[in-house]
């Protein structure tokens, strides 16, 4: 097997080039069509034929096949589910707001977290993805939907904390001014709170925005949810993001999907104000998706609204998100855990 030349910097290439003894402006060729989207050799058509056969012996490259492709009647947000070159499949969403196209992209394949509300994590974890797999679910949503992105959130299938390199690396080339050129700023990493990683995530000082998956304030809630939180505790998470907010001076969000009777009372609601007020977080409310193997629902309207006003007489920074492509399972795993399920139905 070769290299991966897709999840290559262009220093990386041409350093390769130079140890391959090909010319160093071939690289920069190279890199050219790469950032186009070309994912075969024998399309680089200004490369002489013998060059084309040397970098097909030397470097592997793939282009993702799409699987399905749902667009909602309501609102135009697209689900892509693509085809891996092993088979696996992961989803990709496309919305668009009047700021401008947000793309979330999957960052493994399935998730070993095992949230309780959540479809990605039920088969558990198969692999994760590389860097050029999470960058093509971007580079290939733009050349399919011809909508260009200007946004990305780290909010599909898996954790990206988990997948910590191939992240970093995914994130500097989709950053790359040759490549996809999409500002740090414009990009969020979602996590279900990996608080081991949050200086080595500080440390990389990619002005991102963190958003911590907190959808309860307190231990007894949080831990029965996200089996992430036992043996770490809200106290610990609250503390890290403060530390990660003091070094990158980046404000955190905090993601909080509500859930009908567990996570919705009065009580969740002053403590998730103070946790917020505690780290100057801004909070992101959104109402659970149900999902058809969990047994949660989203909360009623009433009690989102009483939820909503305990935080704003807190003086708490929040924002109700839209529910976009609700005809088409635009969330988390949805879509490939649809196909899943039909795959055994096939296979019995
Ligand atoms: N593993 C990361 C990122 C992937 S999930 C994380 O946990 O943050 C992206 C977001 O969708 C997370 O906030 C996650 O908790 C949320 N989510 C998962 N299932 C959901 C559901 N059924 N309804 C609403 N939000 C959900």
């Amino acid at each position: 097997m070769g290299k991966d030349i897709v999840s290559m910097l262009p220093d990386e290439l041409t350093e390769d080039f130079i140890r391959l003894g090909l010319p160093k402006f071939r690289a920069a060729q190279v890199y050219d069509w790469l950032g186009k989207g070309i994912r075969d050799f024998d399309g680089m058509t200004n490369l002489s034929k013998e060059l084309r056969e040397k970098l097909k012996s030397e470097y592997d490259i793939y282009r993702p096949k799409v699987l399905s492709k749902q667009v909602s009647k309501l609102d135009g947000t697209i689900k892509y589910l693509w085809e891996l070159k092993d088979g696996n499949a992961v989803e990709t969403v496309v919305m668009s707001y009047k700021h401008g196209n947000t793309v979330c992209v999957s960052s493994q394949v399935g998730c070993r977290q095992g949230c309780a509300f959540c479809a990605s994590t039920i088969g558990g974890l198969v692999r994760c993805l590389e860097p050029s797999e999470i960058l093509d679910e971007v580079m290939f949503s733009q050349i399919d939907s011809g909508k260009r992105i200007s946004n990305i959130v780290l909010m599909g299938i898996g954790e990206p904390l988990d997948n910590f390199d191939n992240v970093m690396k995914f994130l500097r080339l989709v950053n790359c001014e040759k490549g996809m050129n999409i500002g740090m700023r414009h990009i969020s990493l979602s996590t279900c709170g990996i608080t081991e990683r949050f200086d080595d995530l500080a440390a990389q000082d990619m002005p991102l925005t963190l958003s911590v998956s907190l959808h309860a304030p307190d231990d007894e809630t949080r831990s029965k949810l996200m089996p992430a939180n036992r043996g770490r505790g809200v106290e610990q998470l609250i503390d890290c993001c403060k530390k990660y907010y003091e070094k990158t001076g980046r404000r955190i969000s905090f993601e909080y999907a509500m859930i009908d009777g567990v996570n919705d009372t009065e009580m969740h609601a002053r403590l998730l104000a103070k946790r917020a007020l505690a780290v100057g977080a801004h909070v992101n409310l959104i109402p659970l998706n149900h999902v058809e193997e969990r047994k949660f629902q989203p909360s009623t309207a009433g009690h989102m609204k009483a939820f909503i006003k305990i935080l704003e007489d807190a003086g708490v920074n929040i924002t109700v998100r839209r529910k976009l492509g609700s005809d088409v399972d635009a969330s988390c795993g949805q879509l490939r855990r649809k196909m899943q399920n039909k795959e055994k139905q096939i296979n019995g």
